[in-house]
């Protein structure tokens, strides 16, 4: 079965893949496996971003979606695919006249009003059986996307998250490195106005465990790859004494601001 491996933390956003895909399929008749994609109005391949955390600390996470390969579309109608061995998901323009539901249904399908067809990401199946890349895949430049066989990245799909919902079959897109929440802040001391620099900053999890890690050259510290939840930290060093905030809500990233610590 073939899959897309996405890493997250490889993808800076370029957009390289949505502008591939246009490429690919606007103009271009690719019968059996797809009319031609509209200008404007679809995205087979949708590039999503979201800013998290606040100035000075941010981060923003690209990642791309191809709502073509959303395995609950073979649940729902199975009668629109093509019979691949390969797995890829491929709306068939001859199968799906008329059926404006499967777009309406699923996200990252659309409904072209024109040639009265619901049409998505086809997995490049035209390529593929011409022993070629999906054209976005040939076209990320940064190695954020992947395309295989499953077996390939066995021990990657270990680690990886899915956009597909439980029961919803096989997914054929994997997620690496999605980056959740975080949490950052500042330690400095206000009597030299300096920043302090290896700090240990210790972050109690919702479920009990514990994490560490110190303030590096800026007097910066992040935790990365939490979820909402309650949450403790504990910041202490050497000269200093140790300060804490309790009990505080993660729902987005959380920028936390200065520590300052007083000297012992
Ligand atoms: S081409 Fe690659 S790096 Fe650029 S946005 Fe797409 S996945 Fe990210
Ligand atoms: S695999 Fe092909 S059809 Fe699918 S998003 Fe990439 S370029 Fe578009």
């Amino acid at each position: 079965m073939k899959v897309f491996m996405v890493d997250v933390a490889k993808c800076s956003g370029c957009y390289n893949c949505q502008i591939a895909c246009k490429d690919e399929h606007c103009e271009n008749d690719w019968a059996p496996y797809a009319a031609p994609q509209p200008h404007s109005g679809q995205f087979w391949c949708q590039m999503n971003q979201k800013e998290h955390g606040q100035i000075p600390k941010v981060r923003v996470e690209y990642w791309p979606i191809f709502g073509g390969q959303n395995p609950a579309i073979a649940d729902y109608a199975p009668e629109v695919l093509m019979d691949r061995e390969d797995g890829l998901q491929v709306i068939m323009p001859e199968k799906a006249k008329g059926r404006r539901d499967i777009a309406e249904k699923f996200a990252g399908v659309y409904f072209n009003e024109e040639l009265d067809i619901p049409q998505a990401c086809t997995g490049c199946a035209h390529l593929v059986d011409e022993g070629k890349l999906p054209h976005c895949v040939d076209l990320c430049a940064t190695g954020a996307l992947r395309f295989g066989e499953r077996e390939e990245f066995t021990d990657e799909i270990e680690k990886a998250e899915t956009l597909c919902a439980d029961g919803e079959g096989i997914p054929r897109v994997y997620y690496l490195n999605r980056p959740h929440l975080f949490i950052a802040g500042d330690v400095w001391d206000p009597v030299d106005n300096e920043i302090v620099e290896g700090a240990e900053v210790v972050l109690t999890m919702p479920n009990g465990e514990i994490r560490k890690t110190e303030t590096d050259d800026f007097g910066d510290f992040y935790f990365y790859r939490i979820d909402e939840g309650t949450y403790d930290i504990a910041i202490k060093a050497e000269g200093f004494k140790s300060i804490e905030r309790k009990g505080f809500e993660l729902s987005e990233s959380l920028n936390l601001g200065d520590f300052p610590l007083e000297r012992v």
